[in-house]
């Protein structure tokens, strides 16, 4: 099967102008898995690796944006500071090894409901960047992502970056599985207490068929919440726990039942809220 490695972005679009059915291999850890297990053939692929453009982050005043081709290793050395929540979700994927070649541009092209990065990114509001030869288009994750591992993304166009707002205030992320670690969530949560904006936000993965955010349930213990002393009764948190259970849309299958998601969205919330304000 035809590889091209292009070495600039210009190059990679035009490739894939060529041949929209190319598979785009980015650090493989997704793909490179399918195709040994045959479920994919693709008959040509883009690889993004050296392609410098998609690399690395920028940090700007209001704003942070991450190139396609950020590892999660990076995200944990780099951007622990700068982004807690997303440094958490990168510390809990795979192994070393999945952390250092995985990327954040891979996280969303497969847009599995258990992507660890996503429901950090949709609590922020993040804005996917697309390009191709005709062009490029920002979607917000929530249109980015429209259905499990389906995504708003044309055939001729790569994720060059995804961006968020830059806020201050505390940030947890939790994720629950049958074990600690090389484990595919059985729910996910990132909730932000976004003091710039001084409300609550909070995503949950694995709880439906895409990530979800619980909009409802971050109105009310926002209001409830004394913004000077960063703190919130705990019947209103008892209250935010319920109300993101409430917006989760759980499954059964192999990993879990869906009433027991639910319940772990609630002590997943509740957990992840008490520890932003105790921190
Ligand atoms: C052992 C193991 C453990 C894992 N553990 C976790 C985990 O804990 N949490 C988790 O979330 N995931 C996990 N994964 C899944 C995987 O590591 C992540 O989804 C990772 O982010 C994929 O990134 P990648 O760079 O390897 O993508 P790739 O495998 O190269 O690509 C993934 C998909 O995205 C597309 N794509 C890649 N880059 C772009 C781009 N720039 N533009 C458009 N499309 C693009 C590809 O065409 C492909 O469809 C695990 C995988 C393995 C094998």
């Amino acid at each position: 099967m035809p590889i091209d490695r292009p070495t600039d972005l210009d190059a990679a679009l035009a490739s894939l102008s060529d041949v929209p059915s190319a598979h785009l291999l980015a650090g493989g850890t997704d793909a490179m898995v399918e195709i040994t297990f045959d479920q994919r053939r693709p008959e040509h692929i883009v690889a993004l690796r050296r392609i410098p453009e998609l690399r690395g982050y920028r940090v700007d005043d209001d704003e942070l944006t991450f190139g396609a081709m950020l590892t999660y290793t990076q995200v944990e050395r780099e951007l622990a500071s700068t982004a807690p929540g997303l440094a958490m979700a990168a510390r809990t994927v795979g192994s070393p090894q999945i952390r250092n070649t995985g990327t954040i541009g891979g996280n969303l092209g497969t847009a599995s409901p258990a992507g660890d990065t996503l429901p950090w990114l949709l609590a922020l509001d993040a804005r996917v960047e697309l390009r191709s030869v005709r062009g490029s288009r920002e979607l917000s994750l929530a249109d980015f992502v429209t259905g499990p591992k389906r995504t708003a993304r044309e055939p001729d166009e790569l994720i060059t970056a995804v961006r968020v707002p830059r806020v201050e205030g505390p940030q947890h992320v939790a994720k629950l599985g049958p074990r600690n670690a090389m484990v595919i969530s059985v729910a996910m949560a990132a909730v932000i207490v976004d003091t710039t904006n001084r409300r609550v936000r909070a995503a949950f993965g694995s709880v439906g068929p895409r990530p979800i955010r619980a909009s409802d349930a971050e109105q009310q213990v926002s209001d409830a919440i004394d913004w000077d002393a960063l703190t919130c009764p705990d019947d209103a948190i008892v209250h935010f726990a319920d109300a993101c259970a409430e917006a989760s849309q759980p499954i059964s299958d192999h990993r879990s039942t869906a009433d027991y998601r639910r319940h772990a969205v609630a002590v997943l919330a509740a957990r992840s809220l008490r520890r932003c304000l105790a921190a």
